[in-house]
C-alpha cells in the first residue's frame, strides 16, 4: 500500500512538471520554460563557444484564416505545425510556442548557414503540406527570423530583439521568407 501511495505520488509529480512547462495546445515547450534554457544555453555557449541559433517564425495572415475557417479549425492548424516542427526538426532543438501563431526553435551549436538551412526546409514544409479544410486546400505560410550568438546578440534579450526584427522584415519584404539578422542594417539606439 505505501509502495502505490508513493508510486502515485511520483507520478502526479511529473504530471505537474511536464503541465508546468508544456503549452496544452501543441504539447511544444511553453513560452516560460523557453526562456530558461535559453538563458542557459547562451550560458553554456559562453563555456563551450559553440554558436546557438534563435529561429522565430509567424504564420502568415492567420487572423484571416481563423475568420474564414474559425477558431476551431485555427487550432488544429497550429496542432498540425506544431506535428511538422517535430517532425522536421534535429535532436537536441529545444522547440516551444512563443505566443499565439508565434513559434521559437533554439538550435544549440547551429551557426547562420546550418540554422538558415533549417529554416527554409520548415518554410518549405509548411508551404507544401495540404491543409484541408471542408474538402478545400488553404495554403498556409510563415514568416522566419533567425539571429546568431554571439553575433547578432550576446544576452537573451538581446537575441530575441534580433530575431524579432528579421522576423518583421520577412513580414515587410513579402512574407514566405527567412531573414538572418544579419543582413539587416543595425537597429537604431537610444532614445528617439
Ligand atoms: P501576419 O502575416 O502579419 O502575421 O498577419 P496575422 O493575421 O497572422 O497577424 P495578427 O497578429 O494580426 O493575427 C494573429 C492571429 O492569430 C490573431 C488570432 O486570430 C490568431 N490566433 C492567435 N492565437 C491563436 C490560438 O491560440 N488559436 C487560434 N485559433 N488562433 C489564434
Ligand atoms: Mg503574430
Ligand atoms: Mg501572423
Amino acid at each position: 500500500l505505501q509502495v502505490e501511495r508513493v508510486r502515485s505520488l511520483t507520478w502526479r509529480v511529473s504530471r505537474t512538471h511536464h503541465r508546468a512547462i508544456t503549452d496544452p495546445l501543441t504539447s511544444l515547450y511553453n513560452y516560460g520554460f523557453f526562456r530558461e534554457r535559453l538563458a542557459m544555453e547562451l550560458e553554456r555557449a559562453q563555456l563551450t563557444g559553440d554558436p546557438v541559433a534563435l529561429a522565430m517564425f509567424d504564420i502568415d495572415h492567420f487572423k484571416h484564416y481563423n475568420d474564414t475557417n474559425g477558431h476551431q479549425e485555427g487550432n488544429r492548424v497550429l496542432q498540425k505545425v506544431a506535428e511538422l516542427l517535430r517532425k522536421t526538426g534535429r535532436r537536441g532543438d529545444v522547440v516551444a510556442r512563443y505566443g499565439g501563431e508565434e513559434f521559437v526553435v533554439i538550435l544549440p551549436g547551429s551557426d547562420e548557414e546550418r540554422s538558415m538551412g533549417a529554416a527554409e526546409r520548415l518554410r518549405n514544409a509548411l508551404q507544401k503540406h495540404r491543409f484541408v479544410f471542408e474538402g478545400a486546400r488553404i495554403p498556409l505560410t510563415a514568416s522566419f527570423g533567425v539571429a546568431i550568438w554571439p553575433a547578432d546578440g550576446k544576452e537573451p534579450e538581446a537575441l530575441l530583439s534580433s530575431s524579432d526584427r528579421a522576423l518583421y522584415a520577412a513580414k515587410q519584404t513579402g512574407r514566405n521568407r527567412v531573414v538572418a539578422a544579419s543582413s539587416l542594417p543595425p537597429p537604431a539606439t537610444g532614445a528617439s
